[in-house]
């Protein structure tokens, strides 16, 4: 099967009591028994449920993997991949990381004596360099958010070969219409199912989704042991979203690039960060790795002033200015101040997320409407 099959079709089948064409969405905590241990399948939801089992089936088609879950939020997903390590464990992880994962990262899991690096994977002798016995996972965010840069997922992974090292990767922002991770070496993908998978800002939704099936078991064992599923409904809605992941990724990668573009030639507009454009310092990474570019354009001002992006922000018209990312609308968004705020200041300037840096998640609309929305913003 290939993708824009895969995503309607892909470990779906018809709902075998009734025939019924889409997933019910099975609202129940338990199931029947036979006799003691004699069951369907399904004994309780935290387990298992068919509707999230419908998505966690579609979930590993679509990204090439031999076992998908679904979690209540992206950061669920991240803190089961979290748990799979021990005291002392240490983790090398991108310094442009989405802030919840740093901020669970360092908040979080510090204190049980997990140690994480940061490093700027744009380069690889960066990550080679924080590799020691200890090693137990590399944390890829490709492209990062919100600075667009790359990581070469394959030569991480080439890097951790037979050193018992976990490679996972966070593929909110390219979806598997744009990379598949798995296919490059990677051990696990990671959403924001909240994101593009979904698509239409109504469900905070995670998901893992892993290469071979015993990991897949184990990180099964800690979701259903810790408790952080996806509800039936929500599951419903991922689902649903999942079946025109293909038709809009070609939309947000085309306007994306308009819009990218249009900043480019911009007279107020200083540095444009997209993968697709020929100025992107990895752009031939990026055409090795990614089929599109998405939907994900950050700019800066020539001014580098704060008050001009903020004034920006709030005189722009269709963009919405909102935290969060990959639904048909399109949003704005002031890293510094909304999405990223929880890392500090410091830390968020060496990794050059400026106070004049702003972030746009480019949706499906005309692509003239939302230029002329933009130009709004610059008078
Ligand atoms: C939003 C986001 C997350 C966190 O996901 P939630 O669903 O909000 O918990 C993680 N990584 C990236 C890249 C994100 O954009």
């Amino acid at each position: 099967m290939k993708f824009n099959t895969k995503v309607i079709h892909g470990g779906q089948s018809h709902e075998p009591s009734t025939g019924a064409v889409n997933v019910p969405v099975f609202f129940t905590s338990t199931f029947a028994q036979k006799s003691p241990g004699i069951h369907s399948g399904y004994e309780y939801s935290r387990a298992a449920n068919p509707t999230r089992q419908a998505l966690e089936d579609s979930l590993a088609s679509i990204e090439n993997g031999a076992k998908g879950l679904a979690f209540s939020s992206g950061l669920a997903a991240t803190d089961c991949v979290l748990k799979l390590l021990n005291v002392g464990d240490e983790i090398i992880a991108c310094n442009d990381l989405y802030g919840g994962t740093y901020r669970m990262f360092t908040k979080m899991f510090e204190k049980y004596q997990l140690k994480f690096h940061f490093a700027d994977f744009t380069n690889i002798k960066n990550v080679e360099e924080k590799i020691n016995e200890k090693t137990k996972l590399i944390w890829i965010e490709t492209p990062t958010n919100p600075l667009m840069k790359l990581a070469d997922i394959k030569a991480v992974a080439d890097l951790a070969k037979g050193k018992n090292i976990l490679i996972a990767v966070d593929n909110t922002f390219a979806t598997p219409y744009i990379q598949k991770p798995l296919d490059l070496g990677a051990d696990i993908v990671m959403h924001s199912a909240t994101k593009y998978l979904g698509g239409h800002s109504d469900v905070i939704a995670g998901a893992l989704i892993t290469k071979n099936l015993e990991l897949g078991e184990q990180l099964h064992f800690i979701q259903f042991a810790g408790g952080g599923i996806l509800s039936p409904m929500d599951s419903y809605l991922v689902l649903r979203g999942i079946k025109t992941l293909a038709l809009r990724m070609q939309k947000h990668s085309e306007n994306g690039f308009e819009i990218a573009k249009y900043l480019e030639n911009h007279p107020k507009v200083d540095r444009v960060f997209y993968p697709g454009l020929k100025s992107h310092p990895q752009h031939e990474l990026a055409q090795k790795q990614m089929r599109e570019s998405g939907g994900m354009v950050s700019f800066t001002f020539k001014s580098g002033k704060k008050e001009d992006a903020v004034k920006f922000l709030e005189q722009i018209k269709i963009f919405t200015l909102a935290e969060s990312l990959g639904g048909v609308e399109s949003l704005a968004n002031h890293p510094a101040m909304m999405t990223h705020a929880s890392i500090p200041a410091e830390k968020r300037l060496e990794a050059g997320i400026t106070d004049d840096l702003v972030r746009l998640s480019v949706g499906i609309e005309d692509v003239e409407d939302l230029i002329e929305g933009l130009e709004k913003g610059f008078v």
